[in-house]
């Protein structure tokens, strides 16, 4: 199931969307929560009943909607992993904005930051990058987790029960902020550099994930292209080693690090600019679209 939330004539709610794209509100499934977060909490009470009524066609059509991101108040920031592709590594460790030191591109344990909730944007919003003085945006398509059932050290063999869906985030970077402050949470954090959506997939209908492969095209251009196979860490590891540290909680999200073929792996570098278009692609996940101003 592709979950929504979404903004018609003035008001927010949730949703689900049809194969052709249509929104259908669900609020009136009894007992139905107000935010996605809230549904995740409920998820197996909930999800049940927002299927059957969905399958007996009683889940009205909303007409002028816009989407949201999906989760566009997380309540708390958004987990991410750095340097999380082989091949991004090397790049990103020759491109000379690497500040985390070391002598090999890749790390040996996971890399972990996080980006500010205020970062979130939705689909089809603008990425700001003419808020960032130093020009050095750059784009990082990213396949997301979302938390469902809550959990402290979580075992890797039990990590898929505690996955509620997945969903596409753009880790939009300042790649001079985050270099010169050496930790990476200014340069990732600035408002609208987070991109999420078009929809929350549930993991039933994703099924696995190792075969999925990423896209991420700047007007058009294939930038991005790999597979998930290619992850260093995989989606266990770094459940499990977030968990040992934090306990998890329904509704958050670790976008699982970015592929080879960001803007910085470019000589010239290729940072966004306004008038640009950027679409991450993820299979059974949809397309991310967010033009730049
Ligand atoms: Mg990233």
């Amino acid at each position: 199931m592709k979950l929504v939330s979404f903004e018609s004539a003035g008001k927010t709610g949730i949703g689900c969307v049809d194969d052709g794209g249509a929104v259908h509100d669900i609020s009136g499934v009894p007992g139905m929560a107000s935010d996605l977060v809230s549904l995740i909490a409920r998820g197996d009470e909930l999800l049940p009943k927002i299927e059957a009524a969905f399958g007996q066609g009683d889940l009205p059509v909303v007409e002028e909607s816009r989407l949201l991101a999906p989760i566009p108040n997380p309540m708390r920031n958004i987990f991410c992993v750095g340097k999380n592709y082989h091949a991004h590594a090397e790049e990103f460790h020759k491109s000379g904005f690497d500040s985390t030191g070391g002598d090999t591109a890749i790390p040996e344990v996971p890399i972990i930051f996080t980006k500010a909730t205020t970062s979130v944007i939705g689909p089809e919003d603008s990425i700001p990058a003419s808020s960032d003085a130093t020009n050095s945006v750059d784009y990082e398509g990213e396949f997301t987790v979302v938390i469902g059932k809550g959990g402290h050290r979580i075992p890797k063999d039990r990590a898929y029960d505690h996955v509620f869906g997945y969903l596409i985030v753009n880790d939009v970077t300042s790649r001079v902020i985050q270099k010169r402050h050496g930790q990476w949470v200014l340069g990732k954090s600035m408002d609208g550099f987070c991109p999420m959506g078009p929809w929350l997939v549930t993991a039933d209908e994703v099924g696995e994930i190792g075969h999925l492969r990423l896209a991420t095209r700047v007007n058009g251009e294939l930038r991005q292209e790999a597979s998930l196979q290619d992850l260093i860490f995989d989606v266990p590891t770094l459940i499990a080693t977030i968990s040992d540290c934090i306990s998890l909680l329904p509704g958050d999200l670790i976008a699982t690090g970015t592929p080879p073929g960001v803007g910085i792996g470019f000589s010239p570098p290729k940072f966004l600019k306004p008038g640009d278009e950027v679409t991450v692609t993820i299979d059974k996940l949809g397309s991310l679209h967010n033009p730049v101003h």
